[in-house]
Parts: structure tokens; sequence; C-alpha cells
């Protein structure tokens, strides 16, 4: 099972490694965005470390609502009520929980793309962060507690790089329409950062 300390680790892991490929996710936005991607999100997440270490308790739910409210009020852009949403929404089914399985993980995550189809009025191949937190709900959910962690972070960069073929039709990059084929999604990218980091703490 997963715990509230791992958990916990993972945000601390992720955060660093935002914080790292900050450049690298501004780059990819100034290709088919406003380059401020890796900007928002690494000023999200160094205030989600921050609140998340004074944090009083061991509710996982509690946990990823916090880590919903932090990115919704500091990142801003698109990607900051997405993110957002994602953790509030996904996290709510996860209240009261000490530990979960990767089955309730896959739960949460079903949840959180719900709520990111909800907000972002977006489907899955639109090039968003939908075309690697859906694959990857379903994929945990198949694989349940007999998952190679590894396998796991090459499967999330594998969809990450599916979103360069697509053509955006939502967020900034929509505006490019055909000339955003080719391109990375940002988002998708700093989405297989975030689970990446997930995956190589429970590996
Ligand atoms: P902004 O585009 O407002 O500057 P960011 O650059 O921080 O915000 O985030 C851009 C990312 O947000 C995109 O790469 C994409 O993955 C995601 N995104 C944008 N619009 C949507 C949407 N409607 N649904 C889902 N994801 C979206
Ligand atoms: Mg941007
Ligand atoms: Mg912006």
């Amino acid at each position: 099972s997963i715990t509230f300390n791992q958990l916990t680790k993972w945000i601390v892991r992720a955060a660093e490694q935002i914080m790292k490929q900050k450049n690298y996710l501004t780059e990819l936005d100034q290709a088919i965005g406003d380059g401020d991607h890796g900007i928002n999100l690494s000023r999200g997440f160094q205030e989600v470390v921050h609140n998340i270490q004074t944090l009083e308790t061991d509710d996982i739910g509690q946990l990823f609502h916090t880590i919903g409210n932090t990115l919704i009020q500091k990142v801003g852009g698109a990607s900051g009520p997405i993110y957002g949403i994602a953790f509030i929404k996904g996290g709510a089914i996860l209240k009261g929980k000490k530990e979960i399985t990767v089955s309730e993980f896959s739960q949460f995550l079903h949840k959180s793309v719900e709520a990111i189809k909800g907000i972002g009025k977006s489907e899955v191949g639109n090039k968003t962060v939908l075309d690697v937190w859906t694959p990857l709900a379903d994929y945990l959910q198949e694989k349940g507690e007999n998952i190679d962690w590894q396998e796991a972070i090459s499967y999330c960069w594998e969809q990450a790089e599916k979103t360069k073929s697509m053509k955006a039709v939502k967020g900034r990059a929509a505006y490019l329409g055909e000339r955003s084929i080719g391109h990375l999604d940002p988002g998708a990218v700093s989405s297989s950062f975030l689970f990446e980091a997930l995956f190589e703490t429970l590996g």
C-alpha cells in the first residue's frame, strides 16, 4: 500500500524536480504558449512544500486538499486551477485514509480526470494534461498491486510523447492550430515529472 508519508515524500520530490526543470517546461511553453508554465508550477510547488510541512495530520484527503488549494492560489494560468481541482476533487475520495492501495490511487486519478474535464471543457486527445492523467488512471487500475514502478515511469513518458503529434484545441496552444503539431504539450510533460516522482518514491 501507499502511506501518507510516502505521498508527502512524493510531493517534495516532485517539487524539486519541477523546480529543476523550470527552464525546460518554460521553453516548451514558449513554443506553443506564453512561456510561463515552468515559472507558474515552480512557484506553486514551492509553496505546496512549505504548506504540507506544517500540516498536522496523517489524513491523505486533507494532504491532497492542501496541495490543491495551494496550487489554485499560487500557480495561476490555466494550469493552476487544473492541477488544483485535480487534487481537491480527486483527493475528496481519500478523506480519512492514512494509507491507500494502488487501486485507490487509480480511483483518485479517475476522479481528478473528471474534474479536469469539467473545468477545462477538454477531452483526451486535445493535447493537454489529460493525455497523461487519463491513460495513467487506467494503467494503474489494470496493474493494481502487481505494478512495476519502473515500467510505469516509461509508460508515463510514452503518453507525454504522444502529445507531440496532437493538435491543440484547448488553452493558449489552440491559437496555433495546426502549428501546435510537432511540439510536446508542456502540461503533459510537467504531469510526467509529477508522476515519475511518485513512481520513484514507491519503487
Ligand atoms: P497558461 O496557458 O494559462 O499560461 P500554463 O502555461 O501554466 O498556463 O499551462 C499550460 C498547460 O495547461 C497546457 O500545456 C495544458 O496541458 C494545460 N491546459 C490548458 N488548457 C487546458 C484545458 N482546457 N484542459 C486541460 N488542460 C489544459
Ligand atoms: Mg503558459
Ligand atoms: Mg500564462
